[in-house]
This record gives structure tokens, sequence and C-alpha cells, in this order.
């Protein structure tokens, strides 16, 4: 049975500052994602606060919020098949430095802290996360 799921999917600061955005967008069109909307945006600190709100209580809540809104976005609906967990596979793990061959934060992650891309991580948090970018 299909299970056509759609997907947030950020291309965060330091990746659209070194001009990947579109490189990154080929490999998801690659890996046969649609890009249903797509925005290239630079968020104020209170939205990446509110973005990341689940991990208000981290140490590195802070500099990880200050980081997001440091400089413009590129955030995407991507829709596919299985598209959470096919994103989060071509994504990679959060630390570049054990992200798979191949993926995209191993290719293009400078640090854990600047690992290129977001991806939702279930199918909830794809809902908010979708209508936070694109409510309207
Ligand atoms: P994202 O939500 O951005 O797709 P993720 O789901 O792989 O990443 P999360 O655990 O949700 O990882 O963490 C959110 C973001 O917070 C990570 O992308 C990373 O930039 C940052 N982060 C996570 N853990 C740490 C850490 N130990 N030190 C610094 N930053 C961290
Ligand atoms: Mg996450």
């Amino acid at each position: 049975m299909s299970n056509i799921e759609q997907t947030l999917s950020i291309i965060k600061p330091d990746a659209v500052e070194r001009n990947l955005d579109n490189k990154i967008k080929s490999i998801f069109i690659q890996e046969g994602f649609k890009i249903l909307k797509e925005k290239k945006i630079k968020l104020e600190k209170e939205d990446a606060e509110k973005f990341y709100k689940v991990h208000e209580t981290k140490p590195f809540y802070n500099d990880l919020c200050e980081y997001l809104s440091s400089g413009p976005v590129v955030a995407m609906i991507l829709e596919k098949e299985d598209a959470i967990l096919s994103n989060r596979k071509i994504m990679g793990a959060t630390d570049p430095k054990k992200a798979d061959e191949g993926t995209i934060r191993k290719k293009f992650g400078i640090s854990i802290d600047r690992n290129s891309v977001h991806g939702s991580d279930s199918i909830d948090n794809a809902k908010v996360e979708i209508n936070f970018f694109f409510r309207d």
C-alpha cells in the first residue's frame, strides 16, 4: 500500500550561506521527492525559539536559536512515499562526523550545530512545522 507523506525540510543558514541550496534541492529531486512549496526567509530569533521549542530545556537551545535566525533559510514541503523517514535517512545523523557516507550532513555539514539541514521527525511534527512556515 502506498504511504505518501509530506515533511518539512529546511536548508539551514550554514548551507544557504555557502550557496548549497540548489545542490541540496537537486539531491531531494534525484531521490524522488516533489518540492510542493518552498520559500527563502530569514527568521527572527523569536520565530526560531518557537520552532525549536521542544529543545527549550537543552543547554544548546539559545545558540541553536541564534544560529537558525542568523541568516536566510530555505524551507520546503517535500512529498514522497514515506517522506519523513526517507528524508531523515538522506539527511544523515545529527552530528555530521557520525553521518553515513553519501548523506547530506556527511557531504555538507560542518559540525553538530552547523549541520546544513533540518527534517521533521514524525507525522505530527511535520504537520506543525509545515503549518509554521506555510500557514498562508
Ligand atoms: P533537526 O531537528 O535540526 O533536523 P535532529 O532532529 O537531527 O536535527 P535534534 O535532536 O532535533 O536533531 O536537535 C536539533 C538541532 O539542535 C540539531 O540539528 C543540532 O543542530 C542541535 N543540536 C542537537 N544536539 C546538540 C548538541 N549536543 N550540541 C549542540 N547542538 C546540538
Ligand atoms: Mg529534530
